[in-house]
C-alpha cells in the first residue's frame, strides 16, 4: 500500500513540477487525480479488511476513512471526468 501511495505522490509532484515551469500539465494532473482517487479506494478498503469486523465499527478511525474516501473519486473532477479529459487529450 505504501509503495503505491508513494507512486501517487510522485505523480502529483510531476504535475506540480510541470505547472511550476509554465508547461502543459493537464494530462499529468488528470493522471495523478485519477490514479490517487482510485488508489485511495483500494487502500482504505484493504486497510478496513485487515481490521475485520472492528473496521466496520464507528469506534475505529478506519470506518470514517472508508466513508470519507469516496470524495476523492467525486470532488474536483470525478474519475469519469478525468477519463474524459485524458481521452480528449489523446484525440479520442
Ligand atoms: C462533500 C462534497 C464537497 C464538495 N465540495 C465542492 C466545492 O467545494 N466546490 C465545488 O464546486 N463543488 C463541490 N462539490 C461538488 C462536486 O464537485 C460534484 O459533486 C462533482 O463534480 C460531481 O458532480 P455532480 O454531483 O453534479 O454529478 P453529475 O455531474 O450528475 O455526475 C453523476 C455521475 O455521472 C458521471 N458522469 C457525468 N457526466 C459524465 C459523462 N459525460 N461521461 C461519463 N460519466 C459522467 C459522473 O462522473 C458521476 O459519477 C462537492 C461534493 C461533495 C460530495
Amino acid at each position: 500500500m505504501l509503495t503505491q501511495i508513494e507512486h501517487a505522490k510522485l505523480m502529483m509532484l510531476r504535475a506540480a513540477w510541470e505547472k511550476d515551469r509554465g508547461r502543459e500539465y493537464v494530462a499529468a494532473a488528470s493522471f495523478a487525480k485519477l490514479f490517487a482517487g482510485e488508489l485511495s479506494h483500494r487502500v482504505v478498503n484493504e486497510a478496513l479488511q485487515i481490521h475485520g469486523g472492528y473496521g466496520f465499527m464507528d469506534e475505529y478511525p478506519i470506518s470514517r476513512m472508508y466513508r470519507d474516501q469516496k470524495i476523492n473519486e467525486i470532488g474536483e473532477g470525478t474519475n469519469e471526468v478525468q477519463r474524459l479529459i485524458l481521452a480528449r487529450l489523446m484525440g479520442l
